[in-house]
């Protein structure tokens, strides 16, 4: 905390919100720029849409979604026809709207009249999803998972999920959704704000009773139950991935124009919440992921009527700070110059070393190449010498598995998007934005030589406007003006389409990668050749 300023760089900013640069140079940022956009319910259900149209099998356990005001015609009509093709099809949907938490303006229903257009809630885009009616129940009751996930790095990607999460439990014991039952919101909705109202919420003493327990514990339970947890544990590894991966092409462009590359800027950084449900049938499913997932280690008890005191949450406590202090084991930029210092060191005192947090460093406090904090005592000494470098073996062993590039080979296939988006941030030309203008769009038609005959630079130049114009009506705030990516992804798909008739989507749109990075990678050799002459 600087309270007074600061006039030295530091290596880690730790901020609360969101990336904000404010003349970061160097070190490393808690927080990706457009992570908090990115992560939104409308944006993340479009960038699953994406994937689920280029790879529908590996992107089934987000559930299918549609965005409110544009898209309400598109799934009354799929709804029907679902429902003709089958009458017993008896689904329950839920809203939710963009930008919510918490369960804030959360509702089910049964038809899709039953929308709510209007009330200031219900006018904000919203998000409506197919509601998962066969939740694996503990206790007879649904609950969801919170999982702590480290994107340590976007070039190269590195990801990193906690060993240990939270299961957050309903209050009211689960039935499938009936007209009668949709609004009981302590049966369908696992948000802790919420069922902490409950007359029935219990604050868990321990990991394993209560309202809100660690997954370990879940897992223990399924597995004396005979469930398969390894496949469990592989699937849900498998669904962050995925996940990741279908963020990245958008976090990628924020990032290019936060911190542009070649210029001096600071690394990020970013934990982040990931809320599964898990089916009947121990299928993963996402419902969302959060930029700012809530890092308490205390709850609030009512002690007498209206009279609220801070206690200890042994639960919050056994997961965060574990997240927390490998984090920072993991990106501590002195791991790199060990020989220098070292960060977390042990002094002569006696007792165990600690588990918790180093306290926050104040400008008197903070870590410079020559001194140290050491993080039982909290006094400020000299750095040994690295010979008296403590092992990290002292440390707890680390709760935050590596996921990625360890499994890497197993999913590059699926970066499709990244490549599209790659492309795009190659033609967006002047650094710094975020929207592709209508002369950068035809020097990528030009120099990937996508028109011909059949396809004027006319022709081009309408499914610029067409495409950009329907994207910036949709309600999305514009700093800037032109196609932003996900406008340039559907018009990239519609070339493809074009080019490559016959192909299903998927073939379409990577032979189009291909012949697009194949013809920039000539007229870059080309121009090597004439600079050379
Ligand atoms: P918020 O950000 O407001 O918490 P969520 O998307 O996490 O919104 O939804 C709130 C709760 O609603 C979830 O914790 C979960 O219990 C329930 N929920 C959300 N989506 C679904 C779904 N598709 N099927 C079943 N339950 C869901």
């Amino acid at each position: 905390q600087f309270p007074f300023g600061r006039r030295l760089p530091c290596d880690i900013y730790w901020h609360g919100v969101s990336f904000h640069d404010n003349n970061i140079f160097s070190g490393q940022v808690n927080k990706f720029p457009g992570m908090m956009e990115t992560v939104r319910k409308i944006t993340l259900s479009r960038a699953m849409r994406t994937m689920q149209d280029l790879f529908p099998l590996e992107y089934n356990f987000y559930p299918r979604s549609w965005i409110l005001p544009e898209e309400l015609p598109l799934f009354v009509a799929e709804v029907r026809m679902m429902k003709d093709r089958n009458p017993s099809w008896k689904p329950t949907f839920i809203v939710k709207p963009d930008g919510g938490c918490q369960g804030d303006g959360i509702y089910l229903i049964k038809d899709p009249s039953d929308i709510r257009l209007t009330g200031s809630i219900q006018s904000r885009p919203a998000v409506v999803q197919e509601y998962i009616c066969k939740p694996l129940l503990v206790d007879k009751l649904k609950f969801d998972i919170r999982l702590y996930v480290l994107l340590k790095s976007l070039e190269p990607l590195e990801i990193y999920i906690a060993k240990d999460g939270l299961s957050r439990f309903c209050t009211e014991p689960y039935q499938e959704p009936t007209l009668k039952n949709l609004h009981q919101v302590f049966m369908h909705l696992t948000n802790y704000s919420l069922n902490i109202h409950s007359g029935n919420f219990i604050h868990s003493a321990s990991v394993n009773t209560g309202s809100k327990r660690t997954f370990s514990s879940i897992l223990c339970r399924l597995s004396s139950r005979g469930a398969d947890v390894k496949k469990l544990w592989s699937d849900i590894i498998s669904l962050v991935i995925k996940t990741i991966i279908a963020l990245t092409p958008e976090l990628k462009v924020y990032y290019q124009s936060d911190i542009p590359a070649g210029k001096p800027g600071p690394t990020c950084f970013q934990i982040l919440g990931f809320d599964i449900l898990l089916m009947k049938n121990l299928k993963p499913i996402l419902l969302e992921v959060n930029a700012n997932p809530s890092m308490r280690i205390e709850h609030e008890q009512e002690l007498s009527p209206g009279v609220f005191e801070n206690v200890p949450s042994p639960v919050d406590e056994e997961v965060k700070v574990a997240v927390i202090r490998d984090t920072l084991r993991l990106v501590d930029p002195q791991k790199k110059k060990r020989k220098d210092t070292q960060v977390l060191w042990r002094c002569g005192a006696p007792g165990p070393f600690p588990t918790a947090p180093v306290q926050h460093l104040t400008e008197s406090t903070r870590l410079t190449p020559c001194s140290i904090l050491c993080c039982r005592c909290q006094s400020l000494e000299q750095a040994p010498e690295a010979s008296e470098e403590l092992p990290e073996a002292a440390l707890p062993s680390l709760c935050l598995k590596q996921v990625f590039p360890k499994y890497a080979k197993q999913f590059s296939y699926l970066r499709l998007v990244d490549r599209v988006a790659a492309l795009f941030i190659r033609f967006l030309g002047v650094k710094g934005t975020t929207k592709l203008g209508p002369t950068g769009f035809r020097t990528f038609i030009r120099n990937c030589k996508l028109s011909n005959s059949n396809f004027s630079m006319a022709a081009v130049d309408i499914l610029y406007i067409d495409i950009t114009r329907r994207w910036n009506s949709m309600g999305i705030e514009h700093k800037e003006s032109g196609m932003c990516l996900q406008a340039f992804v559907e018009a990239f798909f519609c070339l493809a389409q074009k080019k490559y008739k016959s192909l299903p989507l998927h073939d379409q749109v990577a032979s189009l990668i291909e012949l697009c990075e194949c013809r920039l990678a000539a007229l870059r050799g080309k121009r090597l050749v004439w600079g050379c002459g």
